[in-house]
């Protein structure tokens, strides 16, 4: 049987808009001391706007865009509906891609038809013309009959290529990642041909979450994928205590592994297909309301109304049942 004080527990929690799937873990969030925050679409409203691009050499901001939209045509992630939707505002002419590849926790990639290449040639989507070292000629001669591989992603896809972006490239990312901005590298032939600056905005319950659980006395942390200085910037604006960045999607339940051997007893809180071994892994998963259903599967509790200071509501109704069975 289930006794009485968990039962009004979950009935509770389901008032408040809390969807409890394992009691236990709902009992053990009384004793939880460290909140480990997905960043993208928990924390942040994960909806991504382009907000600067910038180019290498002879190629323009319009041209970059319109391959990294081709690119990005089959992809579901945030980044790839923000090129897209800029690509659309600026009445872009995107070409067509076939092979198209999701790179976990990375980016995309795909070929470029090669009959779309000549048409883009002439304002230099697919112009070499240039770079005159023969290697460079011997490389545009057979992507003319292949089709060019292009690709886009972040500062990890560049680090999995061993691909450098250039010092200009360079500074570009710096100074947008000083903002707060992601970037998003945009390859042709495995040579970076621009950077898209991409911003997203803190939601305005995450701050009130964060400070409702550090009156509580639990420590925040945040793990994500994405680029470290987009990261701190927002781990420094919320007052989140510690972060982990640049985490690829099958080390993220080795974070959690971590902090328990640490000897802290830890909640994920995550809405992606990428956090549901972190949200087993923890001691309570939380998946937050917008959730694929991967997340939801993988969770103890499921805080519906997509708030993130349901967090501090679960831990405090659990703390007061607790007291109620003393
Ligand atoms: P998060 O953990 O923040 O939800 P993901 O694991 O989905 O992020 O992605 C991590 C990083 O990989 C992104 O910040 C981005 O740099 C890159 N990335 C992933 N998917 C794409 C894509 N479709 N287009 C461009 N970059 C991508
Ligand atoms: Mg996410």
């Amino acid at each position: 049987a289930v006794p009485l004080v968990v039962a009004i527990n979950t009935s509770m929690a389901a008032r408040n808009g809390m969807l409890v799937r394992d009691r236990i873990a709902m009992e053990q969030a009384r004793n939880l001391d460290t909140i480990v925050f997905d960043k993208t679409g928990t924390l942040t409203e994960g909806e991504q706007g382009v907000v600067d691009v910038a180019t290498a050499d002879e190629w323009t901001d319009d041209n970059v865009l319109a391959l990294a939209a081709a690119v990005e045509r089959d992809s579901e992630h945030m980044i790839a509906q923000a090129i897209r939707e800029e690509a659309q505002d600026r009445d872009l002419s995107v070409p067509d891609v076939h092979g198209f590849e999701a790179l976990e926790g990375r980016g995309v990639r795909a070929t470029i038809e090669p009959e779309a290449v000549p048409a883009a040639a002439s304002d230099g989507v697919g112009s070499d013309s240039t770079d005159s070292s023969a290697s460079s000629n011997r490389r545009a001669g057979s992507a003319e009959r292949d089709g060019h591989a292009v690709a886009v992603g972040g500062p990890n896809l560049l680090r999995h290529l061993e691909v450098e972006p250039g010092a200009d490239l360079e500074r570009f990312a710096d100074e947008a990642g000083s903002r707060g901005e992601g970037v998003v590298y945009v390859l042709r032939d495995e040579r970076v041909v621009g950077a898209v600056a991409l911003a997203d905005v803190i939601r305005e319950a995450s701050y009130e979450a964060i400070d409702a659980l550090h009156e509580m006395s639990v420590e925040v942390a945040m793990l994500t994928g994405d680029d470290a200085d987009v990261a701190h910037s927002v781990a420094d604006e919320l007052g989140i205590d510690t972060v982990f960045a640049e985490v690829l999607p099958e080390d993220k339940d080795v974070k959690i592994r971590e902090l328990q051997e640490q000897g802290h007893l830890v909640a994920m809180v995550g809405d992606g297909v990428n956090d549901a071994p972190a949200l087993t892994r923890a001691d309570v998963g939380l998946a937050i309301g917008s959730g694929t259903d991967v997340a939801v599967e993988s969770a103890d509790v499921v805080l519906v109304e997509n708030d993130p200071r349901d967090v501090a509501r679960l831990v405090r109704l659990s703390r007061k049942s607790y007291r109620k069975m003393q």
